[in-house]
């Protein structure tokens, strides 16, 4: 018996579905980007907004995947969106669950790549961890995505396609009837904590997040969306105006000194930077708080005296600070902080008046906690033109 190859140098010789033929995906387009779309296929104008509500609900309210299957619409309609269009998200290669009821996929995109996402079920909620781009440009050490160079951004249908690969794995695609916003949903929140810096692809996720909040299809609240950023300051603003989301922060040190090693993008924006870009954030609120994430590295980040800088420096801002042991992976160069170092640093946090939950790692069997993910995907760098190819409609 021949020995089978590793799975994904398999995957990547596999045909490229999405990209057959000269059909247009649906899927991630804006509504008025789908209007355009209609309208070019031969639908009259007048009737393109009324066309783009029924598709739009088929499409995101109902989970349909065929023209066939949306009845409202003339046998005659369906033939000829099926002749343009296709309805495609992306494809689940593996999915693994862990031992806690975590759901770890692995998804294939266009030309050939690879992507995670996460479902987290949780007794009130089931948040759902998403990438945003194949790899990551940056570097941050104690994280597994930034050992794997950024091959491309991720298009708003596969950033929305995830979420949608993921109810229908849960079953989850409301029954006729059903009001669309029940907050009993087993998929109930986002975060945009996967691979890649959700700020480095702005337009893409927020045209993505824009298509999961939208009340006539998947409808999700914006306060159900979490960016996380390591710290683009110039963007952070527009993620509160554009988007509306809750803000996370990948802060991790106190010191400039210590926060250019961990997450090197400070050497760009500083901390005394990022504060002022936090402490401008349009939306802040007490209710509306902002995320510090701050992972516990032993004897880098997480003395006494770290938590005491941390809350002095924050001061001011509603905040929350979520304290995440570090997750490891193979030749990582830290070592997580003991369970009394981390409760030590959490009581300094919460005595000062700031809420300091610690994160508990969840799917660690499956590697599939926080700074895990990491494809396989490592080709050579393309041209610009090479990915534009890959990625069009
Ligand atoms: N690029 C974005 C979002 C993805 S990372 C960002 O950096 O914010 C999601 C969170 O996981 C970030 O706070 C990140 O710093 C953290 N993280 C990365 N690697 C980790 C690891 N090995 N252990 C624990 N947390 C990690
Ligand atoms: Fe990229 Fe975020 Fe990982 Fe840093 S922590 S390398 S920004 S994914």
């Amino acid at each position: 018996m021949t020995a089978q190859p590793p799975i994904t140098q398999d995957l990547l010789t596999l045909p490229r579905k999405v990209e057959e033929g000269a059909k247009r995906n649906l899927v991630g387009l804006t509504r008025d980007q789908m209007r355009d779309a209609l309208i070019a296929m031969g639908t009259p104008e007048k009737q393109a907004k009324m066309r783009v509500g029924q598709v739009w609900a088929w499409i995101y309210q109902r989970g349909v995947r065929d023209f066939a299957d949306m009845t409202n619409l003339s046998k005659a309609y369906r033939a000829l969106l099926d002749e343009h269009f296709t309805i495609a998200v992306p494809e689940v290669v593996r999915r693994e669950v862990s031992t806690d009821g975590t759901r770890k996929y692995l998804l294939r995109i266009a030309g050939g790549h690879e992507v995670e996402a996460v479902y987290i079920p949780e007794e009130s909620r089931g948040t759902l961890c998403i990438s945003s781009q194949v790899g990551c440009t940056l570097t941050c050490s104690f994280c597994h995505t930034g050992t794997q160079r950024l091959v491309r951004n991720l298009t708003p249908g596969e950033i929305v396609g995830q979420v949608m690969v993921v109810r229908d794995d849960l079953g989850e695609w409301p029954e006729p009837g059903r009001n669309p916003h029940d907050e009993t949903r087993l998929l109930s929140n986002i975060v945009l904590m996967g691979m890649g810096e959700p700020l480095y692809n702005f337009d893409n996720v927020r045209d993505a997040m824009k298509i999961v909040m939208d009340g006539e299809g998947i409808s999700l609240s914006r306060r159900r969306i979490t960016l996380s950023t390591s710290g683009v300051v110039p963007e952070i603003a527009r993620c509160a105006e554009e988007i509306g989301c809750l803000m996370a922060v990948s802060f991790h040190a106190t010191t400039d000194a210590v926060r250019d090693r961990l997450v090197p993008i400070n050497k760009r924006w500083n901390i005394a930077t990022l504060l002022d870009a936090l402490r401008d954030y349009p939306r802040l609120s007490n209710s509306e708080r902002i995320t510090f994430e701050y992972v516990m590295l032993k004897d880098v980040n997480d003395s006494d005296e770290d938590a005491r800088r941390l809350v002095k420096l924050i001061e001011g801002i509603p905040a929350k600070i979520n304290l995440i042991p570090f997750n490891p992976w193979p030749g990582a160069p830290y070592d997580r902080s003991s369970n009394n170092r981390i409760r030590a640093f959490a009581d300094i946090v919460y005595k000062a008046g700031y809420a300091s939950p610690i994160r508990t790692p969840r799917g660690e069997d499956i590697m599939a906690a926080c700074g895990q993910l990491k494809s396989e995907t490592q080709r050579e760098r393309k041209t610009k033109r090479q990915i534009e190819d890959e990625i069009r409609p």
